[in-house]
């Protein structure tokens, strides 16, 4: 039996492997890695991404760890900013000798200018002809997968589905009905929750029923799980589920945590009672849901009328425990910056060396006037003469005790009293420049409103004298 790479990467890549290639903090391009011999797309190198950042070879991504640092071609391709196939000749054979280099060195995005890292197209214009980049390569994982995925449909993302997985208790070996799958974004998500890592079918409990009642996105979606090995994990149904309902050739997959995306939610519920909702007596009628285990749902929906029409469903059909949550994630972005310099260290742009070197020396300036200004300051407490720098080292002195504070709250650290943190670089922290953490300014991440609730598991007379049996009360 094949180990999805969504659950067990290796440590290290391979031919063949569904790789996530991180150009940038949210650019990520999934990519199947292919063998470096044979010539492919006409290159000498084989198959090669090209990227706003430098060219990608293939072989120089096999058999480098997850994580690793991958440097552009020092070849040109000839192909960056022409997806055409192109001829080669006898020059791009010189070129090719000795080409891209891997390094798991932390080094800094290598460009001429610093605007690399900036998702602008000006920006991309101006390096596209002389970048020499690096890209990071990345196992998949849902939440990887979920930025990358080629989208078909909205997707449902990483702080819901983290939030619903935990929410509707999924857990390993659970059975999980999710409708409808969509781009597969959650059906990742919830495989990897339900997944209880036996290697063999038989001992395997974990499972994804998943529904899609749209023909092509359901064969893209088939098609999408055989190659990530995820299909003995995740069984698909082409189904519109407000008719046929959550049975698999009649039987129930025995289900106790059910995720529906789905425009109207309410019009499947009834499919997912302990009893036939119509008539309770119905000796025939097979429910999904696994009767020793109480179900919890999740339906997921833009507006709030779907909200309500859910709800309501709900209570008719005897779920309980029913509340609403909206997600409003916000991203962080944390960085150090330089006093009244424009080092832009933070973006992984590296300066030149003169810009450095000027940097520091006006640093190790400041830093000495900081210090004869707190040694007069203890000799007497007379005023500051108010030149322009003297201003600047109270801005100095304000801000590297601010950034202080922040850098206790941040490590969980406190820095000793009058100490001066040095990191590994010898240079003192506060050189550095000031922690800066900045919130996105607007709140982009609204998707939908969940609905959660319960079915409680039915007890019989039976489950009672299993359980007194089982834990006899005693004198
Ligand atoms: N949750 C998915 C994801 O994370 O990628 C996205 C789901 S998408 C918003 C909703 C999907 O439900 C669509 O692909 C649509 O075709 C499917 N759908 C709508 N009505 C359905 C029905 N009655 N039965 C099954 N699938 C349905």
């Amino acid at each position: 039996l094949k180990i999805s790479p969504f659950l067990e990467p290796g440590k290290a890549t391979k031919v063949g492997s569904l790789a996530i290639l991180q150009l940038s903090r949210d650019n990520l391009q999934p990519v199947y890695l292919q063998a470096p011999a044979g010539k492919h797309d006409g290159y000498a190198e084989g198959a090669v991404v090209n990227t706003r950042y430098g060219s990608f070879p293939h072989s120089t991504m096999i058999g480098v760890p997850w994580g690793s640092q991958i440097r552009a071609s020092k070849v040109d391709t000839g192909s960056r900013g022409r997806n055409n196939k192109r001829k080669r000749n006898k020059s791009d054979d010189d070129r090719n000798e000795g080409s891209a280099t891997v390094t798991e060195e932390k080094t800094e995005q290598e460009s001429t200018t610093a605007e690399v890292n900036d998702d602008s197209s000006a920006a991309t214009k101006k390096v596209v002809a002389d970048v020499s980049g690096f890209i990071h390569i990345l196992p998949p994982t849902p939440e990887v997968w979920t930025s990358s995925l080629p989208h078909r449909t909205q997707v449902v993302y990483t702080p819901d589905y983290s939030y619903v997985l935990h929410r509707i208790r999924a857990r390993p070996g659970s059975v999980l009905i999710e409708a409808g799958a969509g781009s597969g974004s959650f059906t990742h998500a919830s495989v990897r929750a339900v997944y209880n890592g036996y290697p063999t079918e038989g001992e395997r409990k974990g499972k994804v029923y998943s529904f899609e009642f749209h023909e092509q996105r359901f064969h893209k979606m088939n098609k999408e799980l055989k190659e990530h090995n995820l299909d003995s994990l995740v069984h698909l149904t082409h189904r519109d589920v407000y008719n046929g309902g959550f049975l698999i050739n009649g039987k129930s997959p025995e289900a106790e945590a059910i995720f529906l995306d789905l425009p109207a939610p309410w019009e499947a519920l009834h499919h997912l009672s302990r009893r036939n909702p119509k008539n309770p007596e119905d000796k025939d009628w097979v429910s999904p849901l696994n009767p020793k285990k109480s179900a919890h749902i999740c339906t997921f929906s833009p507006c709030i009328e779907q909200v309500t029409k859910t709800v309501s469903a709900m209570r008719r059909l005897g779920w309980v425990d029913i509340d609403m949550v909206e997600i409003a994630n916000r991203k962080y972005h944390t960085s150090r910056e330089r006093v009244g310099l424009n080092l832009s260290m933070d973006r992984g742009v590296n300066n030149s060396a003169r810009d450095v070197d000027e940097a520091l020396s006006r640093l190790t300036d400041i830093e000495t006037r900081f210090r004869e200004h707190a040694a007069k300051s203890k000799e007497s407490d007379d005023e500051m003469d108010g030149d322009e720098d003297d201003g600047l080292i109270k801005r100095c002195e304000k801000k590297e005790q601010k950034g202080r504070k922040k850098k206790v709250k941040t490590d969980h650290k406190p820095a000793s009293a009058g100490s001066v943190e040095t990191p590994a670089s010898g240079v003192p922290l506060w050189m550095e420049g000031r922690l800066i953490t900045r919130g996105e300014p607007e709140i982009k991440t609204h998707t939908s409103y969940l609905v959660f609730a319960t079915l409680p598991r039915e007890w019989t007379d039976e489950d009672e004298a299993t359980a007194a049996a089982r834990h006899p009360v005693t004198g």
